[in-house]
Parts: structure tokens; sequence; C-alpha cells
């Protein structure tokens, strides 16, 4: 389809009001496959989004995020507050009203192969999720990652989607053109407690055999136990049993951070907990009442549960990765590169990593995982563009 023949300046009737508003809406979609859930299929503007904090002598940082919006649905989601931009709601709308840059690929090609493009590393799942269930219908990412190895630009992946296996023979091949990251988020080993608190994501073990799928390609793959829920999966049985899935799934490395509730995420959150957990509404309105973040002391009391386990499970810092017997990759070097030029750390959380704040227990680092951080605190994700 040639989405130059579009007719996108036209508002569509049927569209919900803040979107009626983009002169870049082609329709908006409801199909059977996807009860409840409407895409609006927008043609982008433009595919790469840098990152706040770079100048343009030295790029901090560049993602692409081809939806908005994700029908995973979880509870706790960072992003939620970027629909309200749209004149949605960073609740029910967040999870069923998904936006889709049906040209992203094409658009990113373009960009790719422009002259100034330096071939600095892209991250993908810094907003939400790529590989959410509207990929099946849309087939995006298999363009998007084309584009990416064909121009020789690293990149790295975070989702919980399990889709990623459709495009993992896909991504071995780019992986031997340019550095490829993977990383699944897998913060619950509680299968009731994942599916109420992450109502449209795959189980917890259907992801966990996604992260072995990549290792048995020789694809690196992290997993994120992100965020580690105070009281819920904090305890020392759930750590131990998460601890012991991802060591079996093969992943290359594990990254922690405790639960962060920043304003617009606070209500859902506190909403769900009243239904869910009401025993816990006190604690919790204790625990971030000062505003986004754990207190320092809750953190400082997680990390010093958390090393020795990872130390006892073989995760802890400096595990050379089996499978490229490196314990960072180019990708890696090169972001890092930027950012200590730049006077900053490499996480891009303004947090090092080891502390309370972001543990990062690395055999092979993913690559940028400055930018691989959709479930981290909202600091360096993008203000949502209008397209
Ligand atoms: S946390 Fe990630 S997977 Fe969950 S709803 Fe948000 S973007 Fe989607």
């Amino acid at each position: 389809m040639r989405w130059s023949e579009q007719a996108i300046d036209t508002e569509n009737a049927s569209a919900l009001p803040g979107l009626a508003r983009l002169n870049n809406l082609i329709t908006s979609v409801t199909t059977p496959e996807f009860a409840g859930v409407t895409f609006h299929e927008v043609v982008a503007k433009s595919a790469l989004n840098r990152v706040p904090g770079g100048d343009s002598a030295l790029p901090f940082g560049w993602t692409i995020n081809p939806y908005r919006g994700c029908s995973h649905a979880c509870v706790y989601c960072f992003a939620r507050p970027t629909h309200e931009y749209l004149d949605l709601d960073g609740g029910d709308d967040f999870d069923r009203q998904i936006v889709v840059k049906v040209n992203v690929a094409e658009v990113l090609a373009r960009e790719l192969h422009r002259p100034t493009w330096q071939h600095h590393p892209v991250a993908l799942g810094t907003n939400t999720d790529p590989y959410q269930r509207a990929e099946g219908r849309y087939r995006l990412m298999p363009g998007i990652i084309a584009a990416l190895a064909d121009s020789g630009t690293p990149f790295s992946i975070l989702t919980k989607g399990t889709l990623l296996r459709r495009d993992l023979p896909l991504l071995a091949e780019a992986a031997q053109h340019v550095p490829v990251d993977l990383a699944v988020s897998i913060a619950v080993y509680d299968d009731e407690l994942q599916q109420s608190v992450e109502p449209g994501t795959p189980t917890t073990s259907a992801r966990l055999a996604t992260v072995s799928a990549a290792r048995e390609l020789g694809l690196s793959c992290s997993v994120f136990m992100m965020p580690v829920l105070p009281y819920l999966t904090d305890g020392l049985d759930h750590l131990h049993a998460a601890l012991a899935a991802v060591r079996d799934s093969g992943a290359s490395s594990v990254m922690y951070s405790a639960l962060h509730l920043k304003p617009g995420v606070k209500e859902w959150w506190f909403a769900w907990l009243e239904r869910e957990h009401p025993e816990l509404v006190s604690k919790y309105r204790s625990l971030y009442a000062q505003g986004t973040y754990a207190p320092t002391g809750y953190r400082s009391w997680l990390a010093g549960r958390l090393r020795p386990l990872l130390r006892e499970y073989g995760l802890e810092k400096g595990q050379a990765d089996p499978a490229t017997g490196s314990m960072r990759s180019a990708a890696l070097d090169d972001s890092t590169r930027s950012l200590r030029l730049m006077g900053l750390n490499g996480t891009g959380t303004g947090v090092t990593p080891g502390s309370p704040d972001l543990t990062i227990d690395t055999g092979r680092t993913p690559a940028p995982r400055a930018m691989i951080a959709h479930e981290l605190p909202g600091g360096f994700r993008s203000q949502p563009r209008l397209f």
C-alpha cells in the first residue's frame, strides 16, 4: 500500500475527539479478533525519536515507538499518562485505544539512509510494547528490524510479548550484521497475581520460554524483573522462585527496580489495589506518600535482600555471556561512550548501576539499556509527540 496516496488531511468523523485533531489519522478499526480494542491507524511523519538530553554533537539516544497505548494493560505502566495528550484517559483507553503508525518501517528506512544518520543505537520498547497484540495484525517489526540491520544501526528491544518469537530468526540474522540486544520484562512469578496486575500479557512461563528461544539462537536476552512490587513480589519465596526460573531460562542478565508510581499512574494503581488487595492500601499510601519513588530505606532493603540471592543464583555482576564470551556489546560501548562524554552514567536514569534505585546484574550487559526501559522511571521518556 502506498501511504502517500491515502487521504490524510481529513478528520475521521468516527474518531475520538483528541485523535480527530490529528491530521494524519487514516481510519479507526475494530475487529472481532481484538474484541474491545480499537486501532487508530495513522501515518507517521517520522519514526526515530530523539531521547531528550542529547545535542546534535553528541546524540544521547534514539527510540522508535510503533504503537501508542498498550493492550498488555499493566496496571503500573509508566506510559499511561502519555495517552492524555490525545484526550484519552490513562486507564481503559490506554489499554484499548491503540494508535498504530502503519508506515513506520517505510519512514524509518528513509531516515536511516540520510547521510547525516550516525548509526547510534536505537531502542524499541521505551514507551509502549512493540510486541503487544496489535503487532500480530500489523507486522510492523519485521520491516523495522530489516531497516535497522540494513543501515548498520545497532538496536535493542524490550518487550513482554511472546510474539517476539515470530521474529527471532530475523533478529538472529540481523545480529550477524549489527549488535542486537533483547530483554523480556518478567516481574511477577505468581500466575494469579500476574494475570491480575498485567491482564493483557502472556503468561510468565510463556515469556520465560521466549527468553530461552532467543538464547538458543545465540541472541543476548536479559530479564527485567521490574517492577518489584512491595509486599506482593518482594518476599523471599517469590524472589527465589523468580531467580531460579530466570536462571533456568538461560537469560544473559537480570535487572530489577522497585515500583515507581508517578502521577497519572498512581491513581490507576490504587484503584486496582483497593479492589484486589485492600489490606495493602494504607501500607502503599505510606510508602509512596512522598511521591513517585519508594523511600530510600525500602530500596536499600530490597537491594540488601536481592544481592545475595543474585549471587546464589549465579546472576551477579560480572558473569560472562557463554554465547559470546563478551561482557558488553559493541552497542553498549557506543552508547556509554556518548553518555560518559555527556557526564552521565550508563543507565540514562540518573541512577548508578548497582544502586538501590536500579540494579543491573549482568552477564553481558544489554545494549543501550539507557533506552530500553519503558518500565523504568520516565525521566528519559520523550514527551509524546502528535506524530
Ligand atoms: S508496562 Fe509495557 S507491556 Fe505493560 S502496558 Fe506498559 S508498555 Fe505495555
